[in-house]
């Protein structure tokens, strides 16, 4: 296949006049001791950028650097979800390599070299701003980031919502690129020394709700407003860098970890399907004067971001990556095409269904499932006809390099439940199976394309929920485990729903039902324990969760839970020791810490109480709950000024909140 890059003359750039690009590449190391910005916008489709043909104008931010900079006009993801994508760009291997493949249930235990370590030692100081708890330091991608800024911002203290906007990310990335790299608890590096910084924008992803003026401006396509806000809001910050002259001497990297699939192939957003409009991601490289600008057609993928940037900035590249330098390409001038990997896991991990795995080589993508399918994206880039019948020669060789891909991998499944464990549950009556299961024969029933309705049923209960449907939502999910039994994810969210209608016992129910069952795992027992704490049964709660947290220490989740638990059960020394742990591995999780200065509060101890929840709050002002209890401490202190302060904010955050109004009523009438 041809693979020519097509060049372009520079138009505007003074610094260029208006010679032709050069026709070779950067040298290696042509960026020497140049720091490194990498902004990751999370769900971003390549098509909606304009440097991708995109006719909305949605990206003038993201156009200019491509008009200066390189652009990879062809660019994959391997894994459609944010917590193994951005695995993939850190380590540049790939899922079955770095050992992360699904959201919340995996985690980077440090198997090998990473971007920020491996620019560290070179002598960068490294930190890293992400908007979303999916990528929440416990997860494990910030080894070799100091800082690791991961505070989350919103009035919920329920850990998977929470988010924060990107002028909340990008507003401390900025004083931190700016500084001279003093940051609490680090010695401070020389001034001079480089920096790497890692910016990830969540504001894309779902719920699509961008601010004004986006949200009038983009009424009709809100994910476009998010696309448009995430884009301007980058441009200020660059704007504010450039003015500081941080962007001298400055590689810039942007990419996004996975597209959206907005109803392509019945899919509604992202994670079950690996289709292109999921898979495909904008790439561009930018470097003022250092980089020409170019378009290549060189096929590039997320692992190969950490071998070109180390590659041009003259750090030798760790061995045993999958990814590899795309330096030489820039200029169209790669060698053969090594294809690319690429798996959707979530579905076969939460609901038993047939594991998506697939390889991309050329113009012809391959997926592996019960029902495969193969594809000729060049010329059928919707993936609408089906050539795996007519070209079995084809897709022979692409099985064969497939296999070769994944060979030696272990069957991807979550930290397992072990003997020990699984004994200790199994005395409880709740049978855990390892939870992989690697000899299941799967089926044509099996198959993703022959169950999306049920992932459709999941989206509209929740959207019936939203809605305030609450009995239709409930009805939609019992269908939805009529159906498909083994659909784990289902009990899980039906109980969620049960709960918060009041209606535990019956949570309990469900999901104790389930356990007894075989349809239990790590994330279904994790929430049995916390419906029987909140249905009163103690006891019980602690004996399910006490397993899963001896079982595997990193189960950050687990022990939350469980310390949560031992607080009511009164059990003060064990409740202050397990959420203490869980702070050592996510020191900025603000619901932890409120959930330990609330137990403070519950033992008597009101300075400790004050320290913990002024934790809370200052990593996430809009905790409200965290200043209700942060006014209890004041007024026991006898501060009842700012008591009553912090109980006006908390009513402020959320005028539901009981406890706050009965706390100043009670001030008031003294
Ligand atoms: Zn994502």
């Amino acid at each position: 296949m041809k693979r020519a890059a097509i060049v372009f003359l520079v138009w505007s750039c003074a610094a260029c006049g208006s010679r032709a690009a050069r026709s070779a590449p950067p040298a290696p190391g042509a960026l020497r001791g140049a720091n490194v910005l990498l902004v990751t916008i999370d769900t971003l489709r390549a098509d909606r950028v304009g440097a991708y043909g995109n006719p909305l104008g949605l990206t003038p931010t993201l156009d200019r650097l491509s008009a200066e900079g390189l652009r990879f006009d062809i660019a994959r993801a391997h894994v459609p979800l944010t917590l193994p994508s951005h695995a993939t760009i850190m380590t540049a291997r790939y899922p079955v390599g770095n050992g992360v493949h699904d959201n919340g249930s995996f985690r980077y235990t440090g198997a090998g070299p990473t971007l920020a370590a491996t620019l560290r030692t070179a002598g960068y100081r490294a930190g890293a701003f992400v908007g979303a708890f999916v990528l929440d330091a416990r997860f494990g991608l910030n080894g070799g980031f100091d800082p690791y800024d991961d505070r989350m911002i919103g009035t919920s203290s329920e850990l998977d919502v929470v988010q924060r906007t990107a002028e909340q990310v990008l507003a401390p990335a900025a004083d931190w690129i700016l500084s001279a790299g003093s940051g609490p608890g680090s010695p401070q590096p020389p001034a001079s020394s480089a920096w790497f910084c890692w910016v990830h924008l969540y504001d894309p992803h779902e719920p699509y709700a961008p601010p004004e003026p986006y949200r009038s401006r983009y009424a009709a396509d809100p994910y476009a407003g998010e696309v448009a806000y995430a884009d301007a809001t980058l441009g200020t910050f660059l704007d504010r860098l450039r003015a500081a002259g941080g962007l001298d001497h400055t590689l810039v990297v942007v990419t996004s970890d996975h597209g959206e699939s907005l109803g392509e192939h019945g899919e509604r957003t992202h994670g079950l399907f690996a289709y292109e409009a999921t898979l495909r991601v904008p790439l561009i490289f930018w470097a003022k004067g250092a980089l020409q600008p170019a378009v290549s057609g060189t096929p590039a993928r997320l692992v190969d971001l950490m071998p070109t940037i180390l590659d041009l900035a003259g750090i030798p590249v760790p061995g045993g990556l999958d990814g590899r330098s795309l330096r030489a390409a820039a200029v169209g001038d790669a060698a053969d095409d090594p294809g690319s990997y690429f798996e959707a896991l979530n579905a076969n991990l939460t609901r038993g269904w047939a594991p998506l795995k697939g390889i991309v080589v050329g113009r012809r993508k391959l997926i592996d499932l019960p029902l495969p399918e193969l594809y000729d994206v060049a010329t059928d880039p919707g993936e609408t006809r089906n050539l795996y019948a007519a070209e079995r020669e084809r897709a022979r060789d692409l099985e064969m390099r497939l296999d070769r891909a994944t060979r030696g991998a272990v069957s991807a499944s979550p930290s397992t439940i072990d003997a020990d464990a699984a004994a200790r549950l199994r005395s409880l009556g709740y049978i855990v199976g390892s939870a992989a299961k690697p000899n299941r024969v799967y089926t044509a029933a099996d198959d993703p394309k022959r169950l999306v309705h049920l992932n459709a049923a999941l989206d509209d209960a929740a959207a019936l929920w939203d809605r305030g449907r609450g009995d239709e939502a409930i009805a939609t999910l019992k269908q939805i485990i009529a159906e498909r039994p083994d659909m784990i994810v289902a009990y899980d969210r039906l109980a969620s729903l049960l709960s918060s209608s009041g209606r535990v016992g019956e949570a309990v129910a469900v999901l104790d039902g389930a356990a007894r069952n075989r349809h239990a795992d790590r994330d279904l027992l994790r929430s049995l324990g916390a419906a029987l704490r909140d249905a009163g049964d103690l006891a019980r709660s602690a004996s399910v969760l006490e397993p899963l947290v001896q079982n595997d220490a990193g189960d950050l989740r687990a022990a939350d839970t469980l310390a949560q638990t031992y607080s009511r059960m009164g059990r003060t020394r064990d409740a202050e020791v397990t959420f203490k742990r869980v702070l050592a591995a996510s020191p900025n999780s603000a619901a932890t810490w409120n959930n330990l200065g609330t137990l403070y509060l519950m033992t008597g101890r009101t300075p400790d109480a004050r320290e913990a929840l002024s934790r809370a709050v200052q990593i996430n002002p809009e905790l409200a709950s965290a200043h209700n209890g942060l006014g209890v401490a004041w007024a026991r202190l006898g501060d009842v000024e700012r008591a009553s302060e912090e109980w006006r904010r908390a009513l402020a955050l959320r005028p539901d909140l009981k406890d706050a109004r009965a706390n100043l009523e009670r001030i008031g009438a003294r």
